[in-house]
């Protein structure tokens, strides 16, 4: 009997739901270990408060001694909640966050102690963390790196632990981490859409943008997954024949939530609260244990920090009750697979959201200034937003029929196509003034109207407009969000950025009035980039066709997809916005590659040793146990035997083709490898791409053959039925 898997399926039924205390009111546990402004207030003085807010709200520089008193008052207030030791909280480019801690207990000589923590430890540290992925940032400027506190996401308490935000970066100034660019660009965004926001109202002093992300993932039994060393190594399973229920009743999506499940969301919201993460909803997915959680939405910075320190945290809190949570794209064939919705808007310090429409003409005007401009800067950029969501994982999501698209396009429903159809017909040059009054009557007035009950969706589309926010769906589940955040917010700024110069010159050189101007441009804008929009069903084939005609891009693949990262439209673009250095771009990419060729080298690797250690073995004992049965009969009906043995030899022949298939196939897939292995960067990663992965599928096929045919009870690997259906 295979003893594992039996093992582990026991403990799987066995298991009762952990209970949860959830006395306390939520809104009383909100941000409860978190150094807010409400817990600042209370323990930094009147100068260190004004300090900080000053750093959060216009970027002024912390000095010394304001470092100081809120580095101890800090330690004060972690030390009355029982914390240890503090920690510099980043995120270097392997996408995860990264941690080291250090006690807060120093000897003092005398055999003495204190607990200690100064401006200095708050504001910079030097982790030595050379074996974090640098793309050679590092070797060419020999520099070392260095963390430096965020006074923009507060700090934090998790376990014993403060933890404070941080950027990671190397002396000689280049990024190391995925959240200095990101900054960069939030600067970028609220310098170009302030500057266009005046047109409309001159109050307006800044713009944030804001994201609102949706992660969905997998719960699995701990035990079950343990059994699977392919969840365990590549956090997807490799092979495992479909089972006869998977989705095709939908009886999951939104159905009622398993009591196991339903614990760990209670637990885990319950930590949420306290490290101030609002979230908000939770969900049954598509896929049978597939679930959704969303907070509401935050300014970018803090959301992109909020969800890093989530999926830390649901990892932490699953083991507690017995699961595996799984953040791939797509742990199994043949079911939906997870994303990370990336809900974007952009609003002012005056609390107008740029995307949502107004209730006055000129405030729709904004609107569709900043949703047109939005859709320009997709349309221009589309290789490069692409580009920001490719990995090895994600490529089996995009476009597999479930998910959106590798081609990016624009949904915007029915109504705001109108309006942009008649804004097309706009005069060129100066409006009468019954052209205006039409415009604001007919037109931009209506927008509101329009809006309510655009009750459109799109499931199908990698960008739509959703009422007062684009959503970015292409985005995979273990993306972090820094990255399509930071291009987005480039792109857009960018695009503001050139909006603004062409309507001052109109206003200037054919003495438009401003609105005239803005009419004007955005005329142009949604003639050159009405390629982009597209409302039809992304996943059919025909939209495949139809966006080759229109040139838009459809690289499938991540190596095919990140060269647009490093084209010299894009080094411009970053150069020109103060995002990234050609070197830190650069950077970036031969770090994307590497990981995305490792990824594959090591799927082939636990593939073949799988296949070779599992499959084959068990294939082998079943077509032996078969052996002996026509061995047995042929003793007792002697020549006659073949009647009665007939189809346990037809298996017996079945079994031997299937391994000597799996062992031929994984034969040519190692000698792929090691043809790969010579090569480097993009050679690397096209030949990981071209040449080996094809094999997984032809091994699988095979595996998951011989999964259907052997005794159940020989079979070692825990099956998709069980790893889908226990709860
Ligand atoms: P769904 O897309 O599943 O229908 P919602 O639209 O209610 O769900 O919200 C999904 C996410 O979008 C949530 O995280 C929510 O906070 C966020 N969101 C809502 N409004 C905005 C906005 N103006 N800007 C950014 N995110 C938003
Ligand atoms: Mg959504």
């Amino acid at each position: 009997m295979a003893v594992l898997r039996f093992h582990a399926l026991k403990e799987a039924l066995d298991r009762k739901p952990v209970e949860v205390d959830e006395s306390i009111k939520r809104s009383e546990l909100f941000g409860e270990n978190v150094f807010n402004e409400s817990t600042m207030r209370q323990y930094l003085t009147k100068e260190a408060y004004q300090g900080v807010m000053s750093a959060i709200q216009h970027g002024t520089k912390i000095d010394r001694k304001i470092a100081d008193q809120v580095a101890s008052s800090m330690k004060d207030w972690a030390l009355s909640k029982g914390v240890t030791h503090y920690t510099h909280w980043f995120q270097p480019l392997t996408g995860g966050t990264a941690e080291k801690h250090d006690a807060f207990f120093e000897t003092i000589g005398n055999g003495l102690a204190v607990e200690k923590f100064g401006g200095s430890e708050l504001v910079q540290q030097e982790p030595d963390a050379s074996s974090f992925p640098n793309g050679g940032i590092r070797n060419t400027f020999e520099a070392r790196g260095y963390t430096a506190w965020d006074p923009t996401s507060p700090a934090f308490i998790f376990g014993t632990t403060l933890s404070i935000p941080t950027i990671f970066v190397a002396y000689t100034g280049e990024a190391l981490d995925n959240k200095t660019p990101l900054l960069r660009a939030l600067q970028a965004i609220d310098k170009s859409a302030t500057a266009v926001c005046k047109y409309f109202d001159k109050n307006v002093k800044k713009v944030t943008a804001s994201l609102g992300w949706e992660q969905e993932y997998f719960l699995i039994d701990k035990a079950l997954a343990a059994s699977r060393p392919d969840i365990i190594l590549t956090g997807r399973t490799l092979l495992g024949h479909s089972p006869a229920k998977g989705q095709q009743l939908d009886d999951h999506y939104f159905g009622s939530i398993p009591t196991r499940a339903l614990n760990y969301m209670r637990d885990l919201e319950t930590e949420c609260m306290l490290l101030g993460i609002p979230v908000k909803t939770r969900h049954n997915e598509v896929a049978p244990n597939q679930f959704e959680l969303a907070p509401i939405y935050e300014e970018s910075n803090l959301a992109v920090d909020h969800n890093s320190l989530l999926m830390d945290v649901m990892g932490k809190v699953a083991s507690r009750h017995n699961f595996k949570v799984l953040f791939h794209e797509k742990p199994f064939a043949g079911v939906n697979g997870s994303g990370k919705h990336n809900n974007w808007s952009l609003s002012t310090d005056t609390g107008i959201n740029l995307l949502g429409p107004g209730k006055t003409p000129m405030s729709n005007l904004q609107f569709l200034t900043f949703f047109i401009n939005t859709i320009k800067a997709v349309y221009d950029n589309e290789e490069l937003l692409r580009a920001t969501i490719a990995s090895a994982s994600n490529d089996h999501r995009l476009g597999a029929n479930e998910a959106p698209p590798a081609i990016i396009s624009v949904f915007i429903g029915e109504q705001l196509t109108k309006v942009l159809q008649e804004l097309e017909g706009v005069t060129d040059g100066k409006l009468s003034p019954e052209e205006k009054t039409d415009l604001k009557l007919n037109v931009v007035g209506k927008i509101p109207d329009v809006l309510l009950d655009n009750t459109d969706r799109n499931r199908t589309s990698p960008f739509a407009f959703t009422g007062n926010k684009f959503e970015f769906r292409a985005v995979g589940s273990t993306a972090n969000c820094a990255i399509p955040m930071t291009v987005l917010n480039t792109i857009v700024a960018k695009q503001l950025k050139d909006f603004k110069i062409e309507v001052d010159a109109l206003i200037k050189k054919k003495d438009l009035k401003k609105d005239e101007a803005i009419f004007n441009v955005l005329r142009e804008y949604i003639k050159s980039s009405k390629k982009i929009l597209f409302e039809g069903n992304g996943y059919g084939a025909e939209w495949e066709k139809e966006a080759k005609k229109r040139g838009l891009s459809n690289n499938k693949t991540t190596p095919e997809a990140l060269k647009a990262q490093i084209s010299k439209k894009t080094l411009a673009l970053y150069d020109e916005m103060e995002v990234m250095s050609k070197v830190e771009v650069e950077a970036r990419h031969e770090i994307e590659l590497e990981e995305y060729t490792m990824h594959i080298q090591i799927e082939g690797r636990v593939l073949g040793d799988i296949a070779r250690n599992h499959v084959i073995p068990t294939a082998v004992k079943y077509q032996n146990m078969l052996i002996e049965n026509v061995k047995g009969l042929k003793e007792i009906f002697e020549q006659d035997y073949k009647k009665e043995a007939g189809e346990q030899i037809k298996l017996i022949r079945e079994i031997s083709e299937h391994i000597s298939e799996i062992n031929s196939k994984i034969n040519a897939m190692i000698e792929e490898r090691k043809k790969a292995n010579k090569l480097e960067g993009q050679k690397a990663a096209d030949a990981y791409c071209n040449k080996v992965k094809p094999y997984f599928d032809d091994i699988r096929y095979h595996c998951d053959k011989l999964e259907i045919m052997i005794d159940d009870e020989l079979w070692t690997l825990t099956k998709y039925r069980e790893m889908l259906f226990t709860r």
